[in-house]
């Protein structure tokens, strides 16, 4: 683990008393108001409870069942079909090789992929850390206890998952827990929590730390709150643009909850972060379960899940991934394409993606045991759809299941689609008009055949 480094450099300002700038860089924020919240519910899982304490232990709300049961592929499930091939040799298939369509189109991207409004996801994201407890819900642990949870994990994490091109900066604020003006109980924070309510939390936060600190330069602004808090009970995210009391304008916030205490840990991070970077929730906002529609794959979803990396649609929107490691398939016939892991670094290729109609793709993807992964139950060719009209807790990506009725890898932690991925010699016909055929493998790159029949 690396070390203090952001702490070290906070701490003499703090200790002297200094009013400086800690969050102030030189940069200006400037992003453009908009309202985009995304409430993190569904995860929270009643947390144990805390030790000796007066306080009462956090709120016990219901969390959604896992999956166990059946879900479909999307749309045409009734034409898919699962079959075997006979494994090819791996030693013999060529690297990446289109028989009848060009090879990797830039042309491919979505178009509504803008950057606007969001928190830079490559370079430095720096993020300002707000440690706030309440007049009915005095903290009773220490600021650095907090701090220790999320000060180095999640940095860690997206370096890993954006192959060295995000650092994520955290800058605290390490000196005291700041006093919200109000009661925790008033802000009807859990699951009634209103984009007015979510603002009001947020800029109480500022107003508690008062305009002597600056925030210039700040993209993203975290408010944790005292660990046993419990009516602060979801993080969550907006978009909403806040103004700081020195007069900043930050145009992403995340208010983190008791579930990052006691229910996800500090993947929690990457999750809410995620929503400032502009990605979608991956579960449903109504009904069903958390895993339902990408098992265990990327953290948007299930934030425990067995293969929690990004998947490579939200890597390429990223621009993690680069156009030209996505080969689009554009028109109709049969092509071979050498994949490797979404986990590793490379200049690879990393998916291959079919439009399906304006908004809408069918993709492939490596999933290995590899990197953060490490815990994955399901490994081989990763298929799934991905709607850019389709908003976050809608289903936006939907995993199709090459082993349906499977019961997963017989664990619920990500139910069904955990074992979705193709393995070598088998063949999918994904009922979108298009077959993929995972021919062989090469160390850890699959090689696969897709046939594109209209
Ligand atoms: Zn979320």
């Amino acid at each position: 683990m690396r070390s203090v480094s952001i702490l070290s450099f906070l701490a003499p300002a703090l200790l002297s008393g200094v009013s400086a700038a800690p969050f102030n860089n030189g940069a200006a924020c400037g992003l453009p108001a908009k309202v985009t919240t995304y409430v993190t519910e569904s995860h929270y899982t009643p947390p144990p409870e805390p030790p000796t304490t007066s306080i009462s232990p956090p709120v016990s709300t219901s969390l959604p069942p896992t999956a166990t049961t059946s879900i479909s592929p999307p749309e045409s499930s009734s034409t898919s079909s699962f079959t075997s091939i006979p494994v090819s040799s791996s030693t013999s298939l060529p690297a990446s090789s289109s028989t009848s369509t060009p090879g990797p189109s830039a042309s491919c991207r979505p178009t509504s992929w803008t950057r606007e409004g969001h928190a830079p996801s490559v370079g430095k994201l720096r993020a300002a850390l707000i440690f706030v407890d309440f007049p009915d819900m005095p903290a009773n642990t220490s600021v650095s206890e907090l701090y220790s949870l999320v000060e180095t994990a999640p940095a860690e994490l997206y370096k890993q998952m954006s192959y060295g091109k995000l650092e994520l900066e955290l800058v605290p604020l390490l000196d005291k827990f700041y006093r919200m003006p109000a009661a925790s109980s008033s802000y009807n924070y859990s699951r009634a929590l209103t984009t007015e309510a979510h603002l009001k939390y947020i800029n109480d936060a500022l107003t508690a730390v008062g305009p002597s600190v600056s925030f210039a330069g700040i993209d993203v602004l975290y408010v944790l709150p005292a660990k046993y808090a419990s009516e602060i009970s979801t993080s969550t995210a907006t978009s909403a643009d806040v103004t700081a009391l020195d007069g900043t304008v930050i145009g992403n916030s995340v208010t983190f909850g008791q579930d990052l205490y006691f229910s996800w840990g500090y993947k929690t991070v990457n999750h809410e972060t995620g929503h400032t970077l502009g990605l979608p929730d991956l579960y449903p906002y109504v009904g069903g379960t958390v895993p339902q529609w990408v098992g265990g794959f990327d953290l948007m979803g299930l934030i425990g899940g067995q293969s929690p990396d990004y998947l490579a649609w939200h890597k390429w929107q990223l621009g993690w991934v680069a156009d030209n490691q996505v080969e689009c398939i554009a028109s109709a016939g049969k092509t071979t394409h050498r994949l490797s892991p979404i986990e590793v670094a490379g200049e690879t290729t990393k998916a291959i993606a079919v439009p399906l109609n304006g908004t809408a793709y069918l993709l492939a993807e490596v999933r290995s045991g590899l990197g953060i992964d490490a815990g994955a139950c399901g490994t081989g060719v990763l298929l799934y759809t991905a709607n850019t009209a389709v908003s976050g807790g809608s289903g936006p990506i939907r995993v199709i299941d090459s082993k349906p009725n499977s019961n997963g890898c017989g664990n619920n932690n990500g139910g069904e689609l955990n074992d979705a991925p193709l393995a070598v010699g088998t063949s999918f016909n994904t009922g979108l008009g298009v077959v993929v055929t995972v021919t062989g493998q090469e160390g850890d790159d699959y090689i696969i055949e897709v046939e594109q029949r209209i």
